[in-house]
Formats: C-alpha cells, sequence, structure tokens
C-alpha cells in the first residue's frame, strides 16, 4: 500500500535501462519518435516517485508488423506495409486512428501511439494509447483495391485489437467507410457484429452523433479557452488553417461561425488567401468537389512557404506532422497555435515560438476531441443505446474544457508550456496506473 499511496513531487531515483535501446528507439534518430522521446525527458523531472516507471513510456508494449498482399485490379499482386502499434495499455485497452499514407513508417505510428496515451489520459478517457497505419497512397487504389487492403490489414492485426483490447479509428485518409469495413472484417473473423472494435463508424452501424466533427470541435472548444487566457477575442480575429480535411475543414467551419476571419488555408494542393476572409462553407463544397483548395474562386494564391508568414492571430496546423520547423517558426506572425494535427511542431520549432511568446496549445490537448467521442461511441455500443447530438457536444465540451483548465493551472504552477503540463498530467495518470498494477510477474 505505501508503493501506490506515494504522490507525484518528490524525488526519486532515475529509472536506467538495463540494455542499450535498439536503433528504432535511439532519441537520436530524430524522427516523429525522437521528438516524443524528447518531450517525456522535459516532464521526467516533474514525475517525482512516478519518474521510476518513466522508461515503461519510453517502449510501446506492443508493435506488430504486416505484410497486407491484395490482388490489384489488374491482376497483380501488390504488397503493402501495415503496423499496430499498442503503446500503452496501463489504464485501459489501446485507443488511437489508422492512417494510410505513403510515408506512414514504424517510428512514425509509435510516436502517433506514443501521443494517443498522453492523449487518452490528458482528457482522463480510460484508454492506452495506440496508433495504425499502412504505407500506401490510397489515391492510387481503386475502390475495390482499397476495400481488399482495408480488409487484409484489418485480419491481419485482428490478433491485436477487438472492443476490450485495442478499438481503432479513423486518421488520415480513413473514414467512416473505411471503419465499417473493419468492423465487418473483424465482425466475421469472430463469428459476431462486434460493434465496439472500432469507432469513427457510419451511425447506421453504431457510430456516435457529433463524431465526424468532434476532432474539430475540440481544437474550437480548447482555441476558445486558451484565446480567453491570453485576452484575444475570437470574434474579428484572423486565422490561418494548414489541412483543410475533417479536422482543419470543421474547425475553420467553427471559427468563421464564431466571427473570426479564416484569412489563409493550405492543403496538399496548395495555398489560399483572402484579406477580408474566405468563405469557409463554400471552401468545403470545393474541396468536396475537387479534392482541395487550389483554384478556389475569389481567393489569391500562396506562393509556396508564404502560408507560415501570414497575419494572423491564430494559426491551426491541421495536415501532418514536422510541419513547423527552425526554418519557417521565426516567421510565424500569430499570437496562437493550436496544433489540429499530431506532432506538426518540431521541439527546435516550439522554443522559437516560446521565445517569441506565442502561445502553443498542444495536440495532445487540442485535438483530443475525437478520441473523446470515440468514447462516447464507444460506451453507446456496449450500452446499446445512444444519446442525442446535443448530449455528445455538451458532454464533449465540458471534458474539454475541465482537462484544459487543469493543464492551464498546471501550466502556470510550473512556469512549463502547455505541452509540457499536459505531458505532467497526463504522465503522472498513466504511471500511477502502471505503479498501482506493479509488474506482472
Ligand atoms: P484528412 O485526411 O481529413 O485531412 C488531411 C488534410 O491535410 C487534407 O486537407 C490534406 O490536403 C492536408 N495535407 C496533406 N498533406 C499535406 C501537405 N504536405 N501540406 C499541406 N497539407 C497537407 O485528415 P484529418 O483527419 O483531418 O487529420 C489531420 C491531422 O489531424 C492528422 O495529423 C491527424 O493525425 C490529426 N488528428 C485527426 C483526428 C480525427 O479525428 N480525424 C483526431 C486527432 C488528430
Amino acid at each position: 500500500m505505501a508503493r501506490s499511496a506515494r504522490t507525484p513531487g518528490k524525488a526519486a531515483p532515475a529509472a536506467t535501462p538495463t540494455h542499450a535501446l535498439p536503433s528504432y528507439l535511439d532519441p537520436a534518430h530524430l524522427g516523429p519518435w525522437g521528438i516524443y522521446l524528447q518531450q517525456v525527458d522535459r516532464v521526467t523531472p516533474y514525475l517525482g516517485p512516478l519518474a521510476r516507471w518513466v522508461e515503461t513510456l519510453k517502449r510501446p508494449k506492443r508493435a506488430l508488423i504486416v505484410d497486407v498482399p491484395i490482388e490489384l485490379d489488374n491482376g497483380t499482386i501488390a504488397h503493402f506495409e501495415g503496423y499496430r502499434v499498442q503503446h500503452n495499455t496501463s489504464r485501459g485497452p489501446g485507443k488511437g486512428g489508422v492512417r494510410f499514407h505513403q510515408d506512414v513508417t514504424l517510428s512514425e505510428v509509435m510516436a502517433l501511439s506514443a501521443w494517443m496515451s498522453v492523449k487518452n489520459a490528458a482528457v482522463n478517457v480510460p484508454y492506452g494509447g495506440a496508433k495504425g497505419g499502412v504505407r500506401v497512397d490510397p489515391r492510387t487504389l481503386s475502390r475495390g483495391e482499397l476495400e481488399r487492403m482495408t480488409r487484409r490489414y484489418t485480419s491481419e492485426i485482428g490478433i491485436i485489437i477487438g472492443p476490450t483490447k485495442d478499438i481503432p479509428a479513423p486518421d488520415v485518409n480513413t473514414n467512416e467507410k473505411v471503419m465499417a469495413w473493419m468492423m465487418d472484417t473483424y465482425s466475421m473473423n469472430e463469428g459476431q457484429t462486434a460493434t465496439g472494435v472500432v469507432t469513427g463508424k457510419p451511425i447506421a452501424l453504431g457510430g456516435s452523433l457529433g463524431r465526424r466533427e468532434a476532432t474539430g470541435r475540440g481544437v474550437f472548444t480548447v482555441g476558445t479557452e486558451a484565446a480567453a487566457q491570453i485576452g484575444l477575442k475570437i470574434e474579428g480575429a484572423r486565422v490561418a488553417v494548414q489541412g483543410f480535411g475533417n479536422v482543419g475543414g470543421i474547425a475553420a467551419r467553427l471559427f468563421a461561425e464564431a466571427g473570426a476571419l479564416v484569412v489563409a488555408v493550405q492543403d496538399h494542393t496548395g495555398g489560399i488567401a483572402r484579406d477580408k476572409g474566405l468563405d469557409v462553407p463554400r471552401l468545403l463544397e470545393h474541396v468536396a468537389q475537387t479534392g482541395g483548395v487550389a483554384g478556389f474562386k475569389g481567393s489569391d494564391t500562396l506562393k509556396p512557404g508564404e502560408f507560415w508568414g501570414c497575419k494572423c492571430d491564430i494559426l491551426i496546423p491541421a495536415a501532418l506532422e514536422g510541419q513547423i520547423t527552425r526554418d519557417n517558426a521565426g516567421r510565424i506572425k500569430a499570437r496562437m497555435v493550436i496544433e489540429g494535427a499530431n506532432g506538426p511542431t518540431t521541439p527546435e520549432a516550439d522554443d522559437i515560438l516560446q521565445d517569441k511568446g506565442v502561445l502553443v496549445v498542444p495536440d495532445v490537448i487540442a485535438n483530443a476531441g475525437g478520441v473523446t467521442v470515440s468514447y462516447f461511441e464507444w460506451v453507446q455500443d456496449f450500452s446499446s443505446f445512444f444519446w442525442s447530438e446535443d448530449e455528445i457536444n455538451q458532454r464533449l465540451v465540458r471534458i474539454m474544457k475541465e482537462a484544459f483548465t487543469g493543464i492551464w493551472q498546471v501550466a502556470q504552477e510550473h512556469k512549463v508550456s502547455l505541452r509540457t503540463a499536459t505531458f505532467i498530467v497526463a504522465c503522472r495518470r498513466i504511471l500511477l496506473a502502471r505503479d498501482l498494477r506493479g509488474l506482472y510477474p
């Protein structure tokens, strides 16, 4: 009992690795995983006695690499590499999205799974952290090929996922259609319909109202809270958004509805701007029809790199990781960066922004709205009782506000960035669970 009664804040001997780290765990390889390791190092001094468990955070619990062979429409066989990483399950089953992208690597999926552990603990939903991905450009696949690839990937990772083991969800280039295929494949293999194996499903298959908009709504909610703390009014604020998909598109819409001016948007097709504010609903329609923001009528085209230096109050990176670097951070004019994407800011850029007095609301709290409503979806699937959209949005806003307030207080108390404060809150929760559970055997 003495062990479980320990509280963070008191000195503890640092955890020591028992042997050299394998190369993919080496912090010198500063990919996304290296960045995550640096973030853990920054938080370790604030963990008190729980620091003896910190090595737990630096090693994924389980990482599965799978070969995903499919027959293409032309009769040839293509092989794709897929991953599912369960970073930590101390607080509950693994939970995190699945990404289809040509640049997916094991290191990236490991980092994304670790950020899920932190995020889930930050908003205090009862999950560990996991993430999956397939290295493929889904735009090169036909609908049939995409379905076969999704189903084969699901079968391959089926040995470690499940409603009480690890619950995937959408991420970059995956959506509710992909989740429906995943749910069906898992259910066929299990011989029973298991709606709770994935979240982000279509409503007709046990999906939750409000899930599609949840991440963007969370970005807007914590963004509004953070803006209030620095005396920035949303009405009339100039907002720039990178990535105009599920997260960026919804966040832009909600900021525009609250009276902000969305002055610049960049996606994989290019950058556009309008000083008086873009017509966001029309831009959403344009993207739905053409696949990107390029060529939107009534907007100016931004030259490559121009986006980062645009005149704005709020910058929302909502595309991929590693976008704000030491090369462009100095040019950012925003007062506040809200990280819709996972890992969009490198640690060097983080420092540059902090020195400039730019408030960074980190991914691990800013984009936690998605997993929060995924949690609601999972709970609803288990109880087979579904809530109204109002109920969901109210609960989402309450959880996001409470989490942000707690993190803001920790940041003030320790005079640290919001990122470090979020890691402090989350890592304490994860390692307390680890400490209470102890080691088996
Ligand atoms: P999405 O596929 O819906 O949209 C991705 C957007 O990024 C698109 O607009 C695309 O054009 C843009 N993009 C891609 N490559 C780009 C590049 N090189 N330069 C500029 N823009 C580029 O994906 P999403 O679901 O909106 O996810 C975006 C980010 O948010 C990812 O980092 C994801 O991990 C994170 N996230 C998503 C959710 C969710 O619920 N969807 C939850 C938490 C975090």
